[in-house]
């Protein structure tokens, strides 16, 4: 607040009293005159104190009109007419000197700090002027006090009093005005960062998400579009990077998306990684175009600014459906339709519609009872055989999850692996099967035999944690389970997300004499240059591609290349979901004599020992 501002504020708060003491003011002018035509021979001042009233009540009549300035310089000049007149009249012993300082007081307390000086420099000189003029004899003093008469030490004596007097006060009124001014600005410069630190976010400048909602409020938005929009894989970058890397992938996005704006819209930092953009776009195809553009000017820019590292974006947006809707909700919508981009592999937008709504909520129900399933042991394993179809004998066993749910019933684990994967409790759920089976290992082994190879499936998650391998060597020794009768199935998409990290583990984990499998073959990305570099020990050719067999004579063709990988890499071949003799009779003809499927066996628990 400059010195302008705080006097102006002054002036608009005394305005109310002013406009009150012009009346009282008026009215003790009345009361004064008649006082002086009683009682004293001064009849000057009867008329002096009527003329006063009327000016006072002409002023406060019009003032509605009058400025606040003008009322106040009004106020000082009649005050300063009357004292200059007193002065005149009964000298330093009268009235006067009392009204100049108030006239003074009013003008240097109420008005800019020029106008404070330029009066009483003013009222110095007035103060001045009769003595000066009496001593000169150009007026005269028709009093009766004698020290006024022809005593100059004391006219000068009270000169200088006086001129100390509205130095001092000139002074230090401004001074306090000042400080209380310093004192305002630090206070409102403590709120500014305050509020700063509320409602904007410190990296990009930009606002964060409380302003976003109350920006949103307050404009009462009736359509458009909330979009929120997340860095992928941040964290990655940040670890490998540094944070500074992480810190202006932040920043650029921050600025394509201000870029990108435009008049009325919104853009806001809700999360670490994640920012919240309101779109006025009328219709959904010119958002998703927007959004496009959005990515690629991303994409595009990153590249001018020599950014070392890759990242993507995922995008989820929802609608404004009616005028006024509650933004949280909107705000809701669209972080399911983000939660559902993230779901994606790269990047995404995705719209929200209800159905994927009850789907999420669905999930986040199945999510619920997964949690309090693992806790209340409510999963088992069933087992379904491998046979060699030549030495007509068991070779092996998968271990399948099953989960018996009290709420839900039998529930596949195709419906229940992704969710677990999606609530990051792989490592949990893949930690408590792994444990099963290999407690259940020395019932197989009595009914297989010894050493009979067991097959677990590992998710790409648990595979990647820091803890598997010593995790799996600690079970299964502690069991004094042979590792070489453990296969770990795994897929492609293992492979995909951390190579490097994965083929360490990978590595590791044959050499203590664990088998690994690469499951599925054939639905993921299937890159042969994988197969060398990895070596697996087994590889199963998916359901997918036994069951067109007799269909589609291009399949044939494509098992028959997988089973020749055979040779080529010195792998085991099974084949998975054998369902027919005819299946299993051209599988054989083709070489894979391993197979798998409901033919042979359906997948079963173990039956328990009875007890004695
Ligand atoms: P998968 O590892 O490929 O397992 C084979 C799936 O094919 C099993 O389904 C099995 O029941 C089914 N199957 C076997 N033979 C036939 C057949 O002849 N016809 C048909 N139609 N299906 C057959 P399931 O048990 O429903 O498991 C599905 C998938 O869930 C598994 O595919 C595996 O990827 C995953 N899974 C199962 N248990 C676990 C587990 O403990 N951990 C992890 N991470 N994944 C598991
Ligand atoms: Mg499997
Ligand atoms: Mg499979």
């Amino acid at each position: 607040m400059t010195r302008k501002n705080y006097d102006q504020m002054i002036l608009e708060r005394v305005e109310k009293s002013f406009d009150l003491i012009i009346p009282i003011s008026a009215v003790i002018a009345v009361f004064s005159s008649y006082i002086v035509s009683k009682s004293d021979q001064r009849s000057n001042f009867v008329y002096y104190d009527l003329i006063i009233c009327l000016f006072l009540i002409g002023v406060y009549l019009l003032r509605r009109k009058i400025k606040i300035h003008t009322k106040i310089i009004i106020v000082a000049l009649v005050t300063t007419i009357l004292g200059t007149a007193s002065l005149i009249q009964s000298g330093f012993s009268g009235t006067g000197v009392i009204l100049i300082a108030l006239s003074n007081l009013v003008i240097v307390s109420f008005l800019s700090k020029k106008m404070g000086y330029y009066y009483t420099g003013i009222s110095i000189l007035v103060f001045s002027l009769p003595p000066i003029l009496l001593k000169a004899n150009i007026i005269g003093y028709e009093g009766t006090i004698a020290y006024l008469l022809n005593n100059p030490s004391e006219w000068f004596l009270h000169i200088v009093a006086y001129l100390l007097f509205g130095l001092v006060m000139v002074v230090s009124i401004n001074a306090i005005k000042d400080y209380l001014l310093e004192n305002i600005n630090e206070g409102k410069i403590h709120s500014d960062q305050l509020t700063q630190l509320a409602y904007y976010d410190s990296l990009t400048g930009i606002i964060n998400k409380h302003r976003f909602v109350a920006d949103m409020n307050k404009n009462k938005v009736e359509q458009g579009w909330v979009v929120l929009l997340s860095i992928r894989g941040l964290n990655l970058i940040n670890s490998i990077y540094g944070s500074d890397v992480g810190d202006n992938v932040i920043k650029h996005v921050a600025k394509q998306l201000a870029l990108s704006s435009k008049e009325g819209e919104l853009v806001a930092k809700s999360g670490g990684n994640e920012f919240i953009w309101y779109s006025r776009s009328y219709d959904s195809d010119v958002m998703m175009n927007r959004l496009l553009i959005l990515l690629e000017n991303i994409h595009a820019s990153a590249e001018t600014i020599d950014m070392p590292a890759k990242f993507n974006l995922n995008i989820g947006f929802a609608g404004i459906d009616e005028p006024y809707e509650n933004i949280a909700r909107i705000i809701q919508k669209s972080s399911i339709a983000l939660e559902q981009s993230k779901s994606s592999k790269g990047a995404s937008i995705t719209r929200y519609d209800l159905e994927l709504e009850n789907e999420f909520r669905t999930e986040e129900e199945l999510r619920r009872f997964l949690l309090k399933g693992i806790e209340n042991n409510e999963f088992y394993i069933s087992y379904q055989e491998k046979r060699d179809c030549v030495e007509e004998r068991v070779v092996g066993l998968e271990a399948l999850a099953r989960w018996q749910s009290p709420e839900l019933g039998t529930v596949s684990p195709s419906s229940f692996i992704p969710v677990i994967e999606k609530a990051s409790l792989s490592q949990t759920f893949g930690n408590m099967i792994i444990r099963k089976v290999l407690d259940e290992y020395s019932i197989l082994e009595s009914k297989y035999g010894v050493g009979i190879m067991i097959s677990i499936n590992i998710s790409p998650v648990h595979l990647s944690s820091d803890e598997f391998s010593s995790f799996i060597i600690k079970e299964t020794l502690s069991r004094n389970i042979n590792p070489e009768s453990i296969i770990l199935e795994i897929t492609e998409d293992s492979l995909i997300e951390d190579f490097e990290g994965i083929s360490e583990t990978l590595f590791t984990l044959r050499k203590v004499g664990y088998r690994i499998s690469l499951d599925d073959f054939g639905t993921g990305y299937s890159s042969l240059s994988y197969l060398s570099r990895l070596g697996f020990d087994e590889l199963k050719i998916d359901r997918s591609f036994v069951q067109m067999i007799g269909k589609d004579d291009r399949t044939i063709n494509l098992v028959r290349a997988i089973i020749n990988l055979k040779d080529t890499y010195g792998i085991d071949i099974v084949a998975e979901g054998v369902e027919t003799v005819d299946q299993s009779e051209v599988l054989k003809m083709l070489g894979c004599n391993v197979h798998q499927g409901f033919l042979f066996s359906k997948p079963k628990p173990i039956e328990l020992p009875l007890k004695s």
